[in-house]
Formats: C-alpha cells, sequence, structure tokens
C-alpha cells in the first residue's frame, strides 16, 4: 500500500505478519515550495515491529503529519520500537541459549551418575541419604529408594567410622584418609542386602552447590570384591611361597602333605635333598653367591618334576624336598633321586664364576594311613644316612624303617656318584 500526503510522498509495505512493516522513504518529502528536501531523501530502509498496520496509517494520516518533522517522529518513534525489540530478541536468544546448555550439562551429568558402575550418593551434614544412583542395585541388591532418608551409616559394616566434627563439613571420614583433592577415601566393608559383607572403596568430598541451596557430601562407592579376592588369594600364596627360590616353603609344603593320597600303589615318594657343605659356598663366594646357587639349583629341581601334581618345597636354609605322586615302586623314587642328584651336580653359573654343589638325598615312600611328619622324618633320616656314609649320594628306606634311630634304618638303594 501507498500513502501520500500533499506535502510529503512515503511508501511502506506490509509484511506477511501484521505485527511487522518494512517502512521506507522511497520518494523524496517535498516542501511548501516544491523544493525536493534532500536531506530525508533516500533513507535507508528499517525494521518495525509491534505496530499495526493501522496505527501506523494514523500516524502517517495527512492532516495530522505537520511536515517532515512529524513523518521523521514517527519514524524515531518507530526505530526505536525497532531497536528495543531487537535488543529484546537478542536477549531472549541469548537466554534460549544458556537455558540449551543447562539443560545439555545436567543431562551430561545425570547420565554419568546414572550409567556409572560405582554408586553416587549424595548425603546432608547429618548423615542422611538424598540422592542415590541406580547403580546400588546391580552392586550390593538394594533398590536406590531404600536408602533415601536413611542414615548412611547404616550401609556400613561397623559404621562409618565417621567423625561428626562440628565443623563446616561435619559427616566425613578419619582424616588420615585424605587424598591430595581434599577428597577422602576409606577402604571398608558394606552391607548387601542379601547380608552378604562387600569390600568396597568410598570416596567422599564435601560439596556446595549455592544455586540449589544445599551442600553436603558426595560419596562414591566402587565395590573391590573381585579385588579383595585376587589380593587375599596373592596374600595366601606369598604365605606359602620362598622368597628366595619361589618354591613351596615349609608352611605351605606341611600343608600340602597332609592331604597326600597314602591308599594304595601307586604312591608317594618324598625325597629330601641338602646341600652338600654348603657353608663353603658362601664363606668361600660370598652369601649373595650362594643365594644365586639356591636359586638355580630350585630351578633344577622343579624342571626335573614329572607332573604339576608333583611338589617341590624349600624346608629352610640349605634343606629342599621333592613330593612325587603317582610313583609305583621305592626304586622307582630312587632312580628320580638319583636323576636330580646329577643334574644338580653340574657346574651352575654364578656371578662369581661356575660353581659345582652336590646333594645328599634321602627317598622314601608314604606309607598308607602314616602321618605326614612320620615320613618326613623317614626321608630325613635317610638324608642323614647319605651324608654319613659320605655325602653326594641317595639313599632309600622302605616305608617299615623307624624314622626315629636312624642306626636302625637299613638303605634299600645306596649310589654313590661315579
Ligand atoms: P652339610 O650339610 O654337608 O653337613 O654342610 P653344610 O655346610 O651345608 O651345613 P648345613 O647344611 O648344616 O648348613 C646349611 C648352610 O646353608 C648354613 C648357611 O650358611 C647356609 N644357608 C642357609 N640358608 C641360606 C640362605 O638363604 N642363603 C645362603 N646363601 N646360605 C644359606
Ligand atoms: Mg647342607
Amino acid at each position: 500500500a501507498v500513502a501520500s500526503a500533499d506535502r510529503s510522498t512515503i511508501s511502506f509495505r506490509q509484511d506477511r505478519s501484521p505485527q511487522v512493516l518494512r517502512i521506507g522513504c522511497a520518494g523524496m518529502l517535498r516542501e511548501a515550495g516544491g523544493r525536493p528536501h534532500q536531506a530525508f531523501a533516500p533513507r535507508p530502509r528499517f525494521e518495525v515491529a509491534s505496530m499495526t498496520h493501522t496505527a501506523l496509517w494514523a500516524q502517517l494520516q495527512p492532516g495530522r503529519a505537520d511536515g517532515w518533522w512529524g513523518v521523521a517522529a514517527a519514524a524515531g518513534f518507530l526505530l526505536a520500537i525497532g531497536a528495543g525489540v531487537e535488543v529484546f530478541r537478542r536477549c531472549f536468544k541469548q537466554d534460549q541459549q544458556l537455558r540449551c546448555q543447562l539443560a545439555a550439562a545436567q543431562e551430561r551429568y545425570q547420565l554419568l551418575a546414572v550409567n556409572a558402575s560405582d554408586i553416587v550418593l549424595l548425603v546432608d551434614h547429618d548423615g542422611q541419604v538424598r540422592w542415590v544412583s541406580p547403580a546400588l542395585t546391580p552392586a550390593l541388591g538394594w533398590r536406590a529408594d531404600e536408602w533415601l532418608g536413611r542414615d548412611l551409616g547404616d550401609l556400613f559394616v561397623g559404621g562409618t567410622g565417621i567423625s561428626n566434627v562440628a565443623s563446616g563439613s561435619r559427616f566425613l571420614p578419619p582424616a588420615e584418609a585424605r587424598t591430595g583433592d581434599g577428597a577422602r577415601v576409606v577402604r571398608t566393608r558394606l552391607r548387601g542386602k542379601s547380608g552378604r559383607h562387600h569390600f568396597a572403596v568410598v570416596r567422599w568430598s564435601p560439596y556446595k552447590a549455592p544455586t540449589l541451596g544445599v551442600d553436603g557430601v558426595a560419596v562414591s562407592v566402587r565395590v573391590v570384591d573381585d579385588e579383595e579376592e585376587e589380593d587375599r588369594q596373592l596374600l595366601e600364596r606369598r604365605a606359602r611361597t620362598d622368597e628366595l627360590t619361589s618354591l613351596t616353603n615349609r608352611r605351605g609344603a606341611l600343608e600340602q602333605m597332609r592331604f597326600l593320597d597314602r591308599s594304595s600303589p601307586p604312591q608317594t615318594a618324598v625325597l629330601w635333598c641338602d646341600i652338600d657343605r654348603f657353608k663353603n659356598v658362601n664363606d668361600t663366594h660370598g652369601h649373595a653367591t650362594g643365594d644365586q646357587v639356591l636359586q638355580k639349583l630350585a630351578g633344577r629341581i622343579r624342571s626335573s618334576l614329572r607332573s604339576s601334581d608333583d611338589l617341590a618345597a624349600r624346608m629352610g636354609g640349605d634343606e629342599l624336598m621333592v613330593v612325587l605322586h603317582g610313583v609305583r615302586t621305592l626304586q622307582d623314587a630312587t632312580d628320580i633321586a638319583e636323576k636330580i642328584r646329577r643334574f644338580a651336580a653340574e657346574p651352575i653359573e654364578t656371578a662369581a664364576g661356575p660353581i659345582t654343589i652336590t646333594l645328599s638325598i634321602g627317598v622314601t615312600l608314604a606309607g598308607p594311613a602314616e602321618a605326614a611328619d612320620t615320613v618326613l622324618a623317614r626321608a630325613d633320616s635317610a638324608m642323614y644316612q647319605a651324608k654319613a656314609a659320605g655325602r653326594n649320594r641317595v639313599v632309600a628306606v622302605p616305608v617299615a624303617a623307624s624314622p626315629i634311630s636312624p642306626s636302625s634304618l637299613q638303605p634299600c638303594s645306596e649310589q654313590r656318584s661315579g
């Protein structure tokens, strides 16, 4: 539409929205004398909002518009409204963007907390659970809502051990568990819903959320039953392993001896080995070289075993024991002992050069229903017989022989190195 006045020519057109008009001075305004008013023409276009077509028309009525000042005032008014609308539009857009970012961040954190395998709890300063992540259920069996409003201490076996110090962060575990970032970590046990106790690493850190007007302690819990079991097994293995040679130690060997199968042939044979004049090795080459000799000898003995059921153990000092399962006769056991004796007598490479040692070995079989101590004592006695007979040899004693009095033992096989 085009509006005309006697002293001015103004064109404007209406956009699709009735609230938005686009107005511009497409022509020139003329003053009463007919002289074109250069300053006003042509003007850049500007956007106008929030003014209806009718309102604008009323502003531009020929009778009202008193020369170009009236038009300029109307245009200025519209320009001001346009600028205001633009500012409002930008603010609104910015606000929308911030809201979107906030919502995305919230969603991300919620996804993390809800999907993490660690249990996350928010606890107030009195120790009451305010929020708990769904990981609680697979880890400990509880439903999350069963813990809302409950005292977190009830989840811990024997309480939390948390000091209720009257400070900003009262609900915290002992200070010695503090980490570098101000959080504290404790290893503890938690109650599962089934009544089972679970090992867990619990991390505490105070939090403050001023916008929400809350603060308290954020607790994350990692259930470590598997790791704990591994640690336990490792400790058990260590308690039964000789540190120097990695063979089973005396304690482990005696435990295994308790479960010997002593029913009927094939049966169990025990070989008791002692290094001859080992003190001389230490005295001549030093203790460290003696250690190397012990380590390499242990390796040789281990490699002589035929099955994984057989056992090689260090019973203390320079005494080693071999337990062989499935041996048919004492002679078979003696043959194996002889092989070990020969292998041990080959030069051992050490930092101090090659060293040759020899073994005295006592051999016996485990009799039916015989106590492990009795069998070991007999093998030990046989070894002493080998020493007494000149060392570097194998002496075998049958089950019937008494272990108490070595003089009564009758070697059933005695072999000397050649
Ligand atoms: P024999 O057995 O032939 O009578 O003489 P031996 O010199 O071997 O005497 P015995 O078996 O009684 O002594 C064992 C020696 O083993 C004593 C010690 O010097 C040495 N020994 C024991 N444990 C270790 C060890 O862990 N490392 C080293 N290097 N030597 C050890
Ligand atoms: Mg010795």
